[in-house]
Formats: structure tokens, sequence, C-alpha cells
């Protein structure tokens, strides 16, 4: 049977459930069926009703008025010949109950179905008792299950993304706009955005010469008169009537000399009051929705869900964070009854939103956790020998990190750590003491690092560390080898001949095989994706790799709980000794000649330096070729004497790669560059890097940048160079120079740009987050100690108290590919 006459059946079937009292609907059978009859005669046209519409009318006519007798037989009448209940094949719950008074069908049709009284409408869901239909109907059920939902409604919903009631309770508003001040006529002026209530003094309709319908409507107030004027709605006279007191919401206009309100937001002012005199919600719409109609559909909904919703969070989570319960917050998100409320809401659905976040990534971490790791004995001799033969002694900071690693490592359970420690803080060597470690017990160990002049800078660097034992055989395995190279590497890895094997991405194409991987170290771990690191964690046989992620970032400790949420933290707070400040100074365009001759000086005395070319843009092609014409400009007209290198991203990696080894071998005294320049690069013997167009850079990349210098035994430089800076730009800068801490130097970023700008695009893998913001560390904080808590109790969330909080993980995770 048709959908339409499904509903039919299901209202008239709660009606006679509830014992006739004209319930069923919200203000009435009436009501439903003047909108009924007009979604029938439409559907009636393709498909044989099995009772005449007509005939339902007569039968229903006058329902309100009939007694309880009456009112019995002619439903139980249109019951019968609709015959008995068949199993829904449209997907459509059976017997759902209405949850919302009639919507005009149609989004045009603002005027309501004849005989609407205003006093019989909704303030909220009259109490009454749960029906087993009730019971089958769920947040999960289509919005076609809602009254006033048609097929043409559905699909312009469906375009919004929303399909089920729950995509309609979390569609939230975009903004609000305030209609909240009330104000009398005589004090309104041109311009104004506001609110009056006053009673109908007159209502006519006119046409203009253009042959337009228009409504005048004259209200007054008590202390003087407005018009309010709307075009092609001729059908508002029915409901705008003499003596009829509305509220009237919109912009004060001028029309020949007189304030008039144009089209302004209207409505009786029994009613309660949506789309005017508050704080009005203004939805994201799509084409043939209309406002008036979504807002309508949404406080039916909210008012028949809210008080109805099982809050998924613990009781007792609640009072002692302070947090509103869910029904209230969703009610108060989209009809706020004023900015605190809205407030209190947002901070409640936000806490959800990094509630699921963590949990979803603390499920993760646990999950991967569940399968054995390789367990690697501690090798004490190897270790002393190991730091013994270093020509510096570690910090404490890098001692403490090495014992957490290996720690970890000893356990039959798969490392996750994170080991983040500013630039230069030396992770290499504490990367080196696990790989050891892992060779030492059999096991081989991968490095992969993001670009190949890193990947070899690691290899030298590593076969240097591990120089003292020969035994350790390592490999660099990277994109420009040749295929004969990379085909004998494939086999000596796969057969364990080689422990530990260095390389770019190439490491976790899928036909390299690891004879026993039993230790994964990824560089400037921000630089992959979360799947990037799983691929790579995958290649394990039977047991599962450790896992020592590493970042120079040095994000905030709360959002790197978020951002690597499924990892152990060991940060290097503690830069070796001697390392010399980098000076850095801010400048604007009066000092550049001076800053050339400095450069040149210090090329003098053998030093070499860097130029970073402003950001041009969110494109490496116009990057490149700012960067190529300012290459040329610098080689030209201010250092024809000097060697100038040039590095931009359209250059491929073999091309970058020889630049860079050019660069640090002293082929070149300034390399001129984008932002490409890697971090992680070691040039000693650069001294100067001058950056043009900082304003353009965050602070946390100019303090990768800063890090290119200041590697050597010279003094160094770095040089900020904002051609008009303005005082904002300039304060920020400032901050450079006031602190070499790159943490201070994170948070500032985060505080001013945002976590958006922080990570870029590359950090994806997380869900989207509607209402709450990365940026709220306090709240971020919260939910993290909250999911532990939660964890620690009931590690699967499978105590029943926790199986709608379970589910919510699971929606809230399930758009998101998971590694
Ligand atoms: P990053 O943490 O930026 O990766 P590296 O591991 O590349 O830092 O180390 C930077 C430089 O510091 C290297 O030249 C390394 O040899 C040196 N270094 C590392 N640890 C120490 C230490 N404890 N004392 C002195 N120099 C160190
Ligand atoms: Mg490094």
């Amino acid at each position: 049977m048709s959908s339409v006459y499904d509903k039919l059946r299901r209202i008239l079937s709660l009606e006679r459930d509830q014992g006739y009292r004209n319930r069923a609907v919200i203000g009435g059978l009436a009501r439903f069926l003047a909108y009924w009859a007009k979604e029938a005669q439409e559907e009636a046209q393709h498909t044989t009703p099995p009772v005449s519409v007509e005939q339902v009318m007569a039968q229903l006519e006058g329902y309100a008025e009939l007694a309880p007798e009456a009112r019995s037989r002619a439903v139980e009448q249109i019951l019968a010949l609709l015959g008995p209940e068949v199993e829904a094949s449209s997907g459509q719950q059976p017997g759902a109950p209405p949850v919302a008074p009639p919507q005009p069908a149609a989004p045009q049709g603002n005027h309501a179905p004849a005989g609407e009284t205003p006093a019989e409408a909704p303030k909220a869901a009259p109490p009454r008792p749960k029906t087993k239909a009730e019971e089958q109907f769920t947040l999960n059920s289509p919005l076609s299950s809602l009254m006033g939902v048609n097929k043409v409604n559905q699909e312009r919903l469906a375009r919004l993304g929303l399909k089920t009631i729950r995509d309609l309770l979390y569609h939230f508003p975009r903004r609000y706009d305030d209609f909240s001040a009330l104000k009398t006529i005589n004090r309104l002026a041109l311009g104004d955005e506001v609110t009056v209530v006053g009673v109908v003094q007159e209502a006519k309709l006119q046409h203009t010469r253009s042959g337009q319908a228009l409504v005048r409507v004259v209200v007054y107030d008590g202390t003087g008169t407005i018009e309010a004027r709307w075009f092609n709605q001729p059908y508002l006279l029915k409901r705008i009537k003499e003596g009829v007191e509305i509220v009237l919401s919109g912009r004060v206009e001028e029309y020949l000399g007189r304030l008039v309100f144009t089209s302004p937001e209207w409505e009786p002012l029994q009613r309660e009051l949506l789309h005017t005199a508050r704080l009005v919600p203004i939805y994201p719409l799509t084409e043939g929705l209309n406002a008036r109609w979504l807002r309508r559909l949404m406080k039916s909904t909210l008012d028949y869900w809210c008080p109805r919703l099982a809050d998924p969070l613990p009781g007792e989570m609640l009072s002692s964070l302070g947090l509103m319960d869910l029904g209230r917050a969703l009610a108060q998100i989209h009809f706020p009854e004023n900015r605190e409320t809205l407030e209190q809401a947002r901070q409640r659905l936000c806490f959800d939103e990094l509630l699921l976040l963590q949990l979803g990534i603390q499920l993760q971490r646990q999950a991967w956790r569940a399968e054995p790791g390789p367990a690697v004995p501690l090798d004490h001799a190897a270790l002393e020998a190991f730091i013994a033969g270093l020509p510096f002694q570690l910090t404490n900071a890098q001692r403490r990190a090495i014992g957490e690693i290996l720690q970890d490592m000893e356990r039959p359970v798969p490392m996750s750590r994170l080991l983040q420690g500013d630039v230069g803080s030396g992770k290499t060597v504490v990367a080196a003491a696990a790989i050891l470690a892992a060779a030492r017990a059999g096991l081989q160990a991968a490095i992969m690092a993001p670009t190949s002049i890193l990947a070899e800078q690691h290899y030298r660097t590593l076969t240097r560390l591990l120089a003292g034992f020969p035994e350790m055989r390592c490999a660099l395995l990277v994109g420009s080898l040749s295929a004969a190279e990379k085909e004998r590497l494939h086999q000596e890895i796969a057969q364990g001949a080689v422990q530990v094997v260095v390389g770019t991405h190439a490491l976790i194409q899928s036909t390299v095989e690891f004879a026993r991987l039993g230790l994964v170290v990824v560089d400037e771990q921000h630089r992959f994706g979360v799947e990037q690191r799983g691929a790579l964690r995958a290649k394990g046989d039977g047991l599962r790799p450790h896992l020592l992620a590493m970042s120079a970032t040095p994000i905030p400790r709360t959002l790197a709980m978020t951002f690597y949420g499924d990892l152990d933290l060991t940060v290097l707070d503690e830069l070796p000794p001697n390392r010399q400040r980098v000076l850095t100074a801010v400048r604007d365009r009066s000092s550049r000649e001076r800053i050339y001759a400095f450069i040149a000086s210090q090329v003098e005395q053998g030093r070499q330096a860097f130029i970073i070319c402003p950001l041009v843009e969110e494109s490496e092609q116009l990057d490149a070729k700012s960067a190529v014409e300012e290459y040329e400009r610098l080689q030209r007209d201010i250092f024809p004497r000097l060697r100038l290198g040039l590095l931009h991203g359209r250059m491929n990696a073999d091309e970058k790669d020889q630049v860079m080894t050019a660069f640090k071998e002293g082929a070149y005294d300034i390399l001129v560059s984008t932002a490409v320049v890697e971090v992680g690069i070691d040039v000693p013997n650069a001294t100067v890097i001058l950056v043009e167009g900082a304003e353009r850079f965050g602070l946390a990349q100019l303090h990768q940048f800063r890090g290119r210098v200041g590697r050597g035994e010279w003094k160094s430089y770095c040089i900020l160079l904002s051609d008009d800076p303005s005082e904002e730009s300039l304060k920020r800068l400032q901050v450079m120079t006031e602190t070499d801490d790159g943490f201070v130097l994170a948070e500032k970023d985060l505080e001013l740009r945002g976590p958006g700008d922080f990570f870029g695009v590359r950090q994806s893998g997380l869900p989207t987050l509607k209402v709450a913001r990365l940026s709220d560390l306090a709240t971020l904080e919260k939910a993290r100690e909250q999911a532990q808590r939660l964890l620690a109790r009931d590690p699967s969330l499978s105590l029943p108290e926790h199986q709608a909080l379970a589910a919510s993980v699971r929606r809230f995770w399930s758009a998101v590919e998971l590694s």
C-alpha cells in the first residue's frame, strides 16, 4: 500500500489506541486530514487508492465535534476499508506515530490548512502513554515517517545529507538572527532589525501595475502604526485578518517617506514563536527547501523527540561536568531561549563530539594492542657500548626517551609511541638505540622518511652511529634506485639479510616484504597520513611490529593526544648543550639592502645562506614561478659573483635531492627556495636564513625554517622580512624573537590561526566535527579524561548502560577509514 494510506492507517490506529480523544495528531485530526488529502490526491493520479480521498474526508468530517461513539465508528469504518496492516515494504517503519503536527506539504505553502486554530498549536508534545507503535519508531527512521515530509521534500532533505530523524536533529543552524530585540513602533528607525508586536488594523490585497499581488497590512501597537507589505502571497490574507495580533520581524525600510517592512517574518502572537522575536535559527538550505518550512519541521520534531531522548552519557558524568542533558541541548541549539542556553547547548554538543573522538581513538589503540608484538629483551651490554661510542653525551631527555622506548619494546605488546622533540633535539640517536635493540633481538627495523634526501641523511647517520656493530647491515631503499637494485634489495629484505632498512614511502609498497619486521620508525610523522603509518605497521608477519613515530612539530600535548591519540607520548624537552640561539630579527623592506650586504659578508667568511621566497598562494606552480624569478633577480642584480641554487616544489624528487646535496656539499653559497626546503636537513655551514614575506607563514613553520641554521659552530641568524607588515603581523612575528621554544610558538600559532592551518591538509583521518573546535583544549582534555575513565571501567563499552554510547562511537567514526 502507498505510504500516504499507510500514514492514514497509522494515525487512525493510534487514535483508536488512545480512545478516540482526537489526540493522535497534535492539533487534531482535521489538521492532519487537510494536508493528507492534498498528498493523497497527488498520489491518486498514479495509483489506485484503497479508499477514495473524498470518502475519507466525508467520513471524518467534523471529527472534533463528534461524540466518542461516532468517532469510533468513523475511524473503524475507514480502518476496515484500508484493510489489515501489511509488512512494510517501503523501508518505512510500520506503525510509526505521528511525531510532528501537520506541516504544509509544499514549501511555498506557508499558509496553514484551513481550520487551524493557533491556540491549539503545540507547546510541547502532549504527554501520552507510549504505544507499541512508538517503540518501533527510532531516530534511525527515515524522514518520510515524519508528518509533512513527502517524497519531494524527502529528496530535498537528502540533498543536505539528511536521511533520518537523527540527521535532522543534528542539522544545526549555521547562525542565528537575533530578533529578540522588541521595539515599540514609535521608536523604529530606518535600517533597524527588529521585532514588533501589534494588532492588525487593516489588511488588504492590491495589485501592482505589473499585476503582482500585494498584501498591505497596517499594524498598530499603541504607540504608532507601521505597514508591512508582501508581494505574491495573496493567501496571507486568510490568516492576517483585522483584529488579529501578530508579531513582525524584519528590517525597517522606507517607502515613499514612510517606514515599512517588506516581506517580514511574521506569525500570530499566540503561537509559540518560531520565526520571530527570538534567536531565529538560520539553516543551511538547498534549492526548493523553504526556511520557514524547515524551521517548523525542526521545531515539531524537536518537540516530540527531545523529551524522549535517552542520554547516552552517564548521569554522573553530566552532573560532574555541569553539562546540559542531550535533549535540552539539542532543543537549545536549534531554538535557544537566550545566548546563555545556546552557549551551554554548544558546550554539551562539543563535548559529545570530542568524547566520541577520544573513545574512537582509544578503542583503536586497544584493538592494535590486542595482537601480540615481538618482545625485545634489553641488551644492556650492547646499549652501553652504543652510548659509549657516541661522539657526545646524551641529554637527560634522550636517556629518558630511550629508557621509555626500550621498556615498551620489552613487552610482547606492540609499542605505539610518538617521540616529539623540537628541531635539533636529537631524535635520530634515540631512534638508533631502538633500532639497535630490535636488531640485536634478531628482528628487522625500518625507518621511513618523507623525502629521499632525508632518508639518505638518516642512512648515513645510522651507518655511522651503528658502526660499532658491523654485523648489522643497513640498506637504503629509495625511488631513485634502478629496478635491478631494488629487486635485489627486496630479496635481501625478504630473506632477512638486511636488518635495517631506511627509505621513503617506497617502503610501504606492497612488494616490499620483510622476514621479521620488529620495529617501524616513522620520521617527521606529521607528513604521513594515518593510513601510511598503518600500512607500514601492517607489514609485520604474525607479530605486529613496534612503532616509533617521530615529529618535530611541537604540538601542544592535548592536541597531540587527539591527533596521535593512539600513540603514547615521549617528549624531548631539552636541547643538547651548547646549542646556540639563533639570533632572530624582524625587518621591513627598508632594510633589504643591508640584509643582502650582510648575507654577502657571511658568504665571504665561508658560510652559506638560505633565502625563502614568499608564499604566493596555495599553488605550488605560482610559488615555483616566483621562486624562479626571484632566483634570477638575485643572481643577476644582487649577488652576480656568488653561486646560487634554486629549490622549489615543481622539481621532481631527484632534482630536489641533487640541489640539496650540492648545497650541503658547498657547491652553492646561497640556496633560494620555496617553503619546500625540507625539515630535518642538516647543513651545519649555513648561518643565515632570510624569510621573505614572513607574515604569510605560521609561527611553527617559521620555527622550522629557523631550525635550518645554527647547526654548526658559528653564530647564526634568522631574518624575518615583511615588506609592509600590519600592526598585527608585526606583533605575531615579534614572538619569534622572544622565544626559541617550539611549544610556545605552536601554542601561539594554534591560538592565532587555529588547528586547520596548523596541520595543513595532510592531517586527515579524523571524523568531521560539527560544533567542536580542536583549539578548545580545555574541552579536549576533559573529553580525553572521561574517555579514559569510561574505558578503564568498560574496556570495550559492552556494559548495557554503554550500548548507546558504543553505537554513537561507531556512527561517529563510520565515515572514516580506520587504519
Ligand atoms: P632532530 O631531533 O631535529 O632530528 P637530530 O637527531 O638530527 O635532531 O640531531 C641534530 C644534531 O644534534 C645532530 O648533528 C646530532 O648529531 C646532534 N646531537 C644529537 N644529540 C646530541 C647530544 N646529546 N649532544 C650533542 N649533539 C647531539
Ligand atoms: Mg630529524
